[in-house]
């Protein structure tokens, strides 16, 4: 776990206990390249962020974490800051999820970025499938990203999602090799996807439709790529709103 020279590892066993004391600090987010010799170097953004926007002064402590599963207990030393401690976070579930969503009109998919960052999804890849309305613009995917490094901060996840660039629905089925491959399809008569999830332990791909749903032809063709077509229940979810079910019966299921 801890991966910076110099620091005491006295803490790391009792890291979940020390972390609930520590609820009320601070976070910030930092890359790994700015952690050298047990100092953070912070970036003038950072900087300002500290001192100007959360008003922390000299020597008060705060989180920094690098979004990939590291979160250091640090303190403001000017222009820099010392590396207290390394932190043992376990918010993480014990699978990876991969959600594929078809892009949904206007804003849609802000918020299930947001969501589904919350609930504890591990990457996102956006697909423009036959009925996708939106073509996004190249902003969005930063947006998207941002979004997700804000959820995943303010739900204390030690890992920021990964979120993909859009590709066609047929390119991304048909480059995942995933054993546990799910499509959800409002009409039809397929399984719940409760009832396939037992016995999960590594990874599962969901895919999640447009408003407008799959074509026959994209149906036909995530099964070909090894897709199983499940429900979702009785009732038509919202393109937003299915993809949030869906990670919400999924974290149910495996995290005890
Ligand atoms: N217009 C489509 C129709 O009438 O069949 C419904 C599309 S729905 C608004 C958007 C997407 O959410 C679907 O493509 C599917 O992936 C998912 N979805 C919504 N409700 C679902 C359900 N009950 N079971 C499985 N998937 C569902």
């Amino acid at each position: 776990m801890l991966s910076v020279p110099g620091l005491d590892n006295r803490y790391l066993q009792q890291g979940s206990s020390l972390l609930r004391k520590m609820s009320q600090l601070q976070r910030i987010a930092i890359a790994s390249s700015q952690l050298q010799q047990g100092q953070i170097l912070l970036t003038k953004e950072q900087q300002h962020y500290l001192g100007r926007v959360l008003r922390l002064r000299e020597s008060d402590r705060f989180i920094a974490m690098d979004g990939q599963g590291k979160w250091w207990l640090s303190q403001l030393a000017g222009e820099q800051a010392r590396v207290l401690e390394a932190l043992l976070v376990e918010t993480e579930l014990p699978i990876s999820i991969t959600l594929m969503v078809a892009l949904p009109k206007g804003n849609g998919f802000d918020e299930v970025v947001r969501c589904c960052t919350e609930l504890g999804v591990t990457c996102i890849a956006p697909v423009l499938s036959d009925r996708t309305l939106l073509h996004p613009s190249p902003q969005k995917l930063e947006r998207w990203r941002r979004i997700a490094a804000e959820a995943a901060e303010q739900s204390e996840r030690s890992f920021v999602p990964t979120i993909l660039e859009p590709v066609t629905f047929n390119t991304a089925v048909s480059v995942n090799q995933t054993i546990h491959r799910y499509i959800c399809e409002a009409r039809g008569e397929y399984p719940h996807l409760n009832k396939v999830l037992s016995g999960i332990s590594d990874e599962i791909i969901i895919a999640t439709g447009p408003e407008g749903g799959w074509t026959t032809e994209e149906i036909e063709n995530a099964i070909a790529f090894g897709f199983q077509p499940v429900s979702l229940g009785r009732r038509i979810l919202r393109a937003v709103t299915a993809p949030v079910v869906a990670l919400s019966l999924i974290t149910a299921a495996c995290e005890v």
